[in-house]
């Protein structure tokens, strides 16, 4: 720099890095803006042309090479045409919804999804003139009688929140295929290790990236994958003008999440079943939800569409809420908190925490009764959760 620069715009200019370096983590690039090497490459970037040869990057709430690349790592692992990583879970859902629908459009929706998207689904879409149907999500029949000519949205989650209950995905994926209906489906309890959608035939795959994803209780973040360039425009453009887009320092945990998913979901996969089948030879366990036991109602379909049955459990207690509280309250390698999907096994209690927001009819319709408590296994010793668990129902 100059030596006759003045101190305030000294302070202000650092010497450009002398690139490449060849890291083997991925850096955080936390630069909001990116320099252009001259005017007509920012006009070209700013009108979405590419720009031979020189940097791909704007602006960041536009495109960040830290955040790209978390993204094609989840791309890859879904198998997609381009994926998007955004700010949380909600954000992913509510940028896939509002891409695809507007006023006089008509969304079929499951009612066995996460509380905070029924919130969406049931208050927020009908502000803006958007008609909703609920079905049930584990009877393909109901989407179909619910379709109308208006219809631009098919949305599912599997396996459902908190119940474990399944979604059929290549009849639902084939109904929007035959009736030009694009189909989402929210796949954060299965994680892209044990499920991908768009090998059933939907059109885009939603994840709460907070949880498997990131798999360390350490970041919220959420991801969108599309199967065509169709979607991916209209995907793009709701992104980049509400604005939900993934930080980069967010990305890096992300990526490094990502790295031991395998892993991870190994160990949690085989953690879940032990667990399982433990509480359902329990004499005070009433009922259990896990989608590897074979009392599972849909057992048959789960193994035609999940490699693996995931971490995610839930169970009824003889005793109801005052027993159900009286377990949650008291386990000791268990730790009382909402989420899921981390290394740590964690518990709570579905009616009153993550689908308080669900009314009563409707949350015991989709069995999420008083007694029902769910269980994120983790990647501890299964032997120790399952004498955790063994200690606290002998008191109960
Ligand atoms: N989808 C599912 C199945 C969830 O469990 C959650 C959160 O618990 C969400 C979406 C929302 O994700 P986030 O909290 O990352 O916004």
């Amino acid at each position: 720099m100059d030596s006759d620069i003045r101190i305030d715009t000294k302070t202000v200019h650092q010497k450009p890095v002398d690139y490449p370096v060849h890291p083997i983590s991925t850096p955080i690039f936390s630069s909001s803006t990116f320099v252009l090497e001259d005017a007509d490459h920012g006009a070209r970037l700013s009108s979405l042309q590419p720009a031979e040869g020189k940097s791909k990057y704007l602006y960041s709430r536009w495109g960040n090479p830290t955040t790209d690349v978390a993204a094609d790592m989840i791309n890859q692992l879904e198998s997609g045409h381009r994926t998007f990583v955004a700010a949380t879970g909600m954000a992913a859902i509510s940028t896939s919804l509002f891409s695809l629908l507007k006023s006089g459009d008509h969304l079929v929706a499951a009612t066995n999804i996460y509380g905070g998207t029924y919130e969406v689904v049931t208050k927020v879409l009908p502000q803006y003139g958007i008609e909703v149907t609920l079905v049930d999500g584990t009877k393909p029949e109901e989407f179909e009688r619910a379709i109308r000519p208006t219809t631009r949205v098919i949305y599912a989650e599997t396996p459902a929140n908190p119940t474990m209950s399944i979604s059929d995905l290549a009849t639902i994926a084939e109904l929007g295929r035959l009736n030009g209906i694009v189909t989402m489906v929210d796949s954060t309890f299965a994680s892209p290790y044990n499920q991908n959608p768009i090998q059933f035939g939907f059109n885009m795959v939603l994840h709460s990236a907070t949880k498997y994803l990131g798999g360390h209780s350490d970041i919220i973040s959420g991801s969108i994958t599309v199967d065509g360039e169709e979607l991916e425009k209209k995907v793009f453009q709701t992104l980049k003008l509400f604005g939900g887009t993934m930080s980069p320092f967010d990305a890096f945990l992300l990526i490094r999440g990502i790295k031991t998913l395998a892993v991870r979901m190994e160990r949690h996969n085989q953690n879940a079943l032990a667990i399982a089948q433990f509480l359902e030879s329990h004499p005070k366990v009433s009922r259990v939800y896990y989608p590897g036991l074979e009392s599972h109602p849909q057992h048959e379909l789960v193994k035609r569409q999940m490699r693996g049955f995931g971490g995610m459990i839930a169970f009824e207690v003889e005793g109801g809420m005052n027993a159900a509280k009286k377990l949650i309250e008291n386990v000791k390698i268990i730790t009382l908190a909402v989420s899921l999907g981390g290394v740590e096994s964690l518990i709570e209690h579905a009616a009153s925490m993550t689908h308080t927001m669900v009314p009563k009819e409707e949350r015991e319709r989709a069995g999420i009764t008083d007694g029902l408590i769910r269980l994120s296994v983790g990647i501890e010793s299964a032997e120790d959760l399952i004498q955790d668990l063994k200690q606290v129902l002998a008191t109960i």
